[in-house]
């Protein structure tokens, strides 16, 4: 039976994810496609939350080294884990900080500007969060923002030009800070091929990855990316102020993190309070101060359930579920100016669909009301996320079919637009 023709309840009876979707709670009034800003909660990870807690009552300061989850190897243990994910070594990762910390960390480590060589170069579709923390990395410089921040631009306002990017690097560029996908359109970038360009003229290669990991595999070692940040409360489902990830590959192990802090020391060293700092050996030395352990615990209840599917079947049933969504929004919404600015090929994107309306502001108030949760985005975008792991084919009929009630009932006129008031 042909996709083409099967219907969303037949889809769903034809594929094994059920089980997975149960153990998740799911919103029980609404249609929940918003997994990409914040996962769902598993039992999985309410259980080893509930443990963590536990352990604390149970072990009080010996937690640190007894239990399940000694707490002075949790970062390094859950970089482990996560490694997979990403497609590199296992001291190559540490479960540590927020994306923002991190990218501290990683610039202040890695960025060496000299005269010859001093650009960072990024580009003005990047998340908010990314663009301050480079231009605070300049300033801790004494360099002028606007002529060492270079910022590839996008020729039609959602999507970038892997040749655009290739142009704008130089042998005056130090690093090119790229996200895999981009927040906005969903698009993926070549990052090999851009890896590989960037190195073949001494440019550093950092990546955030808040909107691929999770959602498909990586290759971060073959690839011979320098370093790379991420968040796990998207679609890793880790929860709330998750901790975040670090990746350094191993050929760049030895350098010395530019901030340091004792949990960043040689395990054996750490605790002898020598005022002489001895970093780990591998990625553990990126670390900062002592790790937020229980925005820790639960995700490694969702790497349980995310292990057991494995992520090349995640990516698989992410792309057929996308696929179908981008099938009924053209069915079903052709006649209202949505446009899906979100690439079609496969090797182009990531796990959501964006779509541009002039109305998304008041149709996304709408959507909520009718109980489909969207992600906005100003000032004309709708992102739409349906996650492997707990969303169904009939959640995507369904949300497309109320869409196109509120289009076709003009719902959405009831509410105010949200630019013209705060204009
Ligand atoms: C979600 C997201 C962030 C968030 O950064 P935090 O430091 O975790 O708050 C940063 N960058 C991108 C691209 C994101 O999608």
């Amino acid at each position: 039976m042909s996709s083409d023709s099967s219907s969303a309840l037949e889809l769903d009876q034809s594929d094994s994810f059920a089980h997975v979707r149960e153990q998740f709670y799911l919103p029980r009034d609404a249609i929940y496609l918003d997994g990409n800003s914040l996962g769902l909660a598993s039992k999985a990870a309410e259980r080893v939350l509930l443990e963590a807690f536990d352990e604390w009552k149970t072990h009080a300061i010996d937690g640190w080294s007894h239990g399940q989850r000694p707490w002075l190897y949790n970062a390094e243990a859950l970089g482990a884990r996560l490694a997979p994910f990403i497609g590199a070594k296992p001291g190559e990762v540490v479960a540590t900080g927020s994306i923002t910390v991190n990218i501290h960390q990683l610039l202040s480590s890695f960025y060496k500007p000299t005269p010859q060589r001093s650009l960072i170069l990024a580009d003005s579709l990047n998340f908010p969060t990314d663009l301050y923390a480079l231009q605070s990395q300049l300033r801790l410089h004494n360099l002028d923002i606007a002529e060492h921040l270079l910022c590839t631009t996008s020729r039609d306002g959602h999507l970038l030009d892997e040749d655009d990017i290739i142009a704008n690097m130089s042998d005056r560029v130090a690093i090119l800070w790229l996200p895999t996908v981009m927040y906005r359109s969903g698009q993926l970038l070549d990052i090999a091929r851009l890896t590989d360009e960037a190195h073949r003229r001494g440019i550093l290669v950092g990546l955030d990855l808040a909107h691929s990991v999770g959602c498909m595999p990586h290759r971060l070692h073959d690839w011979g990316v320098d370093f790379a940040v991420w968040c796990n409360y998207k679609y890793m489902n880790g929860g709330p102020g998750a901790v975040g990830g670090l990746f350094v590959h191993e050929r760049r192990f030895g350098s010395p993190p530019g901030l340091a802090g004792w949990f960043g020391s040689d395990k054996s060293k750490q605790f002898a309070m020598d005022h002489h700092f001895t970093p780990a050996a591998d990625a553990g030395a990126y670390q900062i101060g002592t790790p937020h352990l229980f925005s820790s615990a639960p995700l490694f209840g969702s790497l349980e359930i995310m292990e057991a599917v494995g992520i090349e079947h995640i990516r698989a049933r992410s792309l057929r579920l996308t696929d179908y969504m981008m099938r009924q929004i053209d069915l079903e919404l052709r006649p209202f100016d949505f446009t899906v600015v979100t690439p079609r090929e496969h090797h182009r994107r990531g796990g959501h669909v964006s779509v541009q309306h002039n109305d998304a502001a008041r149709i996304v108030k709408a959507m909520k009301t009718a109980g489909v949760i969207p992600d906005y985005r100003e000032p004309n975008i709708i992102r739409l996320a349906p996650v492997a792991l707990y969303t169904s084919y009939q959640d995507i009929e369904e949300a497309i079919h109320r869409i196109r009630r509120i289009m076709t009932d003009r719902a959405y006129d009831a509410f105010a637009n949200e630019r013209g008031i705060v204009a």
